[in-house]
């Protein structure tokens, strides 16, 4: 089989949503292209300086590797975060991060909750029984990483959300009525805190199996190891997911078309419904809270499982 694109080459990949078969290099570059379009279509500069939040798997390296493509390496911030999870944060890891980092050009900088809020996130987990240990990693996450970015002076925070990811946050939206979520969806960055550093997706529109076909296709060694307390998660997502790839099977392109569909939708309702442009502030960490909170949830968490208020303050910086 000759790649579509090339007519030259022998395809490797085959993309259904396309029907298009393409060689590695054009299969690398039609990933490359895609990302530079979401990056322009968000209005991202070239020059901008940008933090990325690394966990290490092959999502970190896609984005470090698409990213040190578009914007200049030396204005990329790779931060990890070890969370304290036994057998899931691996020294290899970091070691590996190190090297991908170096081979970008990019600086990288290793930080974790224990640094940060004094408790790695099993000690936390051991005191506190009735949230979840996704909710209390995902919202420090989010602090850390947009606490570090805005004292480096960072214009944008990018994640390595892909399709799938961004399809069933679309649909799990629409089942819970959440029409702030949808509004904030969208492409394009929306500011609602001068506390927030602005977030981008870049992978918001490549396919997860794309991701990792073309980690594998870069030669990119990764073990994925699942995170132990995975299986104690909420399960909407999961049969959110399932639902999706059952779509998609049918009707390749689907999740594109849901994600492409929504951008638009989220884009008129911003016309209708004003955010407020200020968030307010937590009165404890001082970080941004939700509309109509005084103390974060993040905090809250922190005060119903009973850890000290003056490790909080640790992340006011
Ligand atoms: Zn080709
Ligand atoms: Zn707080």
């Amino acid at each position: 089989m000759i790649c579509d694109k090339c007519k030259n080459k022998n395809a490797v990949v085959y993309q259904p949503h396309i029907r298009s078969n393409l060689c590695r290099e054009c299969f690398i570059n039609d990933i490359r292209e895609r990302v530079k379009n979401e990056l322009r279509q968000a209005g991202v500069n070239k020059n901008s300086k940008v933090l990325l939040a690394v966990s290490g798997g092959k999502d970190s390296y896609v984005l470090m590797d698409v990213l040190s493509d578009y914007f200049e390496p030396s204005n990329i911030i790779a931060l990890n975060i070890t969370e304290g999870i036994n057998g899931y944060n691996r020294r290899e890891h970091a070691e590996q991060l190190k090297r991908i980092s170096k081979e970008n050009g990019v600086d990288i900088s290793f930080t974790s909750f224990k640094e940060e809020i004094g408790k790695s996130l099993d000690e936390i987990m051991v005191r506190n029984q009735s949230v979840s240990a996704c909710t209390f990693c995902g919202g420090f996450r989010r602090k850390i990483i947009n606490s570090t970015a805005r004292n480096a002076s960072a214009d944008y925070v990018a994640t390595g959300h892909n399709l799938d990811d961004e399809a069933q946050t679309v649909i799990i939206n629409i089942l819970r009525g959440d029409l702030i979520r949808l509004v904030r969806f969208g492409d394009l960055p929306l500011k609602v805190s001068d506390k927030f550093v602005t977030r981008i997706k870049p992978l918001r529109k490549i396919y997860e199996w794309e991701t990792t076909m073309y980690s594998f296709l870069n030669g990119y060694k990764f073990q994925e190891v699942e995170c132990p307390y995975i299986s104690r998660r909420p399960t909407l997502r999961a049969k959110v997911r399932e639902l999706l790839y059952s779509i998609e099977e049918e009707d390749p392109g689907a999740l594109l078309k849901i994600v492409d569909n929504f951008d638009r939708i989220a884009e008129g309702l911003r016309k209708t419904i004003s955010l407020d442009s200020n968030l307010p502030t937590c009165k404890i960490c001082g970080e941004p809270t939700s509309y109509g909170r005084d103390i974060c949830k993040n905090c809250e968490l922190l005060l119903e499982s009973g850890i000290l208020q003056g490790e909080l303050l640790r992340l006011n910086r």
